[in-house]
């Protein structure tokens, strides 16, 4: 028999007896279940890990016998990979590096993977805290510490590596810590859920530190004018909350936090803006704000707004759309494309779309149109124009085609709509209408 062929069979056995298991007698039965899986979900992880490491030594072979350059081979792996196992290309990037450490560098920590002794999680951990070290570095670690593994807790674990890191090579390490202060920064937006987001920076470390400086005085400057400082219902605002406003406030250069007028697309249902329906609004690209707190946000004087109408497709939902004839996509039918996709197209691609593109490419007959315009990433938008890879589908749906033949096929139409699909409360979808509200700085 295929090995394939068997793999699959004796999977689904696996998969037939498990979902036949009675639940577990006692409480120690169960326990013990939980262990003997977890074992068993440890083992399956090698399997993949060896199985991610083959595919790609196996197209890296074939792209050589393709004469390909070496610096142009094993492009949109990470993403096959990804997509392979229902996760995001950078998620699927950091597996496959995870793979071949373990399948070259970090033989110990394979083995305690296939024996069930270390979770993936650590394993993964071992594999990216010593990506950035030399060949013979990494196994000098994973050799450390391969007693520690199945023991240490995942902190404990990363600072084991970074003593063993900094211990072989002390002047490397220096430079990197130098080099990281010198480059490494960001500032990331995350939702936080109930209408919250997080707004997270990574600085060096005297410059944290002075942010938190600057705040606090701030804080206590604030807290010590106004003896008793209350909100809006007279309640008595606690030092953190003094200190998220001065936050927000010495950010935006607004007088007050709630003032603060952003360029930010609301997606609204108008039962939800004119009634007193429960439907969320979506902020574009971040998810679901509460109904209540979408109105009042819009209805805040101090915050200047327009709001444009946008008409769904009576049966659905699906916004409807206009065509163009040149290839830039115009505003209004990019930002419908944005609104539609909300993030990156490409199935559990996790980023904000930063180009509308065409699905079909323009330049081999694609139209500039709603049913092939496609709200990417720039790294997936990139990655489509390679040899192998191909974005199908309609309007309503999207078919993503990588090099080895699968397929993934996912729906497209605003999450808005999905989340009222639920709601079997009036109103129903159809004969409705999304506004799309911008409140936008005066
Ligand atoms: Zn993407």
């Amino acid at each position: 028999m295929d090995t394939a062929v068997l793999v699959e069979a004796k999977v689904q056995e696996f998969e037939t007896f498990l979902a036949s298991l009675p639940p577990a007698g006692t409480e120690a039965d169960n326990i013990d279940r939980i262990q003997c899986m977890e074992r068993a979900k440890r083992a399956l992880s090698a399997v993949q890990a060896k199985a991610t490491h083959r595919f790609v030594e196996q197209r890296q072979a074939q792209e050589t016998a393709n004469n390909i350059p070496t610096s142009m081979q094993i492009k949109g792996i990470e993403a096959e990979v990804g997509l392979a196992r229902g996760e995001s290309p950078f998620v699927g990037a950091g597996l496959t590096h995870t793979a071949t450490a373990l399948c070259t560098v970090l033989p110990h920590t394979l083995a305690a993977l296939e024996a069930g002794e270390v979770s993936e999680y650590h394993a993964r951990i071992v594999a990216e805290q010593t990506n950035h070290l030399s060949d013979a570095h990494r196994r000098a670690i994973d050799a450390a510490i391969a007693t520690k593994l199945g023991h240490a807790s995942s902190s404990r674990l990363r600072s084991l590596i970074q003593g063993h890191a900094y211990r072989l090579d002390r002047e490397a390490a220096d430079q990197r810590a130098a080099d990281n202060q010198r480059r490494r920064r960001r500032v990331c937006l995350d939702p936080a859920g109930e209408g919250m987001v997080y707004v997270t920076a990574e600085l060096p470390t005297h410059q944290g530190v002075a942010v938190m400086d600057a705040l606090t005085k701030t804080t206590n400057q604030r807290l010590a004018a106004v003896r008793k400082t209350n909100d809006t219902n007279g309640e008595q605002l606690s030092r953190d909350q003094v200190m998220a406003d001065a936050f927000v406030e010495l950010l935006t250069g607004q007088t007050t936090a709630k003032a603060v007028t952003a360029e930010v697309v609301v997606i609204i249902n108008d039962t939800t803006l004119f009634g007193d329906d429960d439907l969320p609004g979506w902020i574009l690209g971040q998810g679901p704000l509460p109904a209540g707190m979408t109105k009042d946000w819009l209805a805040n004087p101090q915050a200047s707004k327009f709001i444009r109408r946008m008409y769904t497709r009576a049966a659905d939902g699906q916004l409807v759309a206009l065509d163009a004839v040149r290839r830039r996509f115009p505003a209004v039918l990019s930002k419908m494309l944005r609104i539609r996709d909300d993030t990156c197209a490409t199935p559990w691609c996790n980023s904000p779309v930063q180009d509308i593109d065409h699905r079909h490419p323009w330049a081999k007959g694609g139209t500039t149109s709603w049913a092939n315009g496609l709200g990417l990433c720039k790294r997936c938008n990139q990655r489509k124009e390679n040899r192998g890879w191909a974005y199908t589908g309609t309007p309503d749906h999207l078919t993503v085609i990588t090099p080895t033949g699968h397929q993934y096929t996912v729906p497209t139409k605003p999450p808005i709509t999905e989340i009222g699909r639920w709601n079997t409360d009036p109103p129903a979808l159809e004969h409705t209408t999304v506004d799309i509200a911008c409140p936008t700085a005066a």
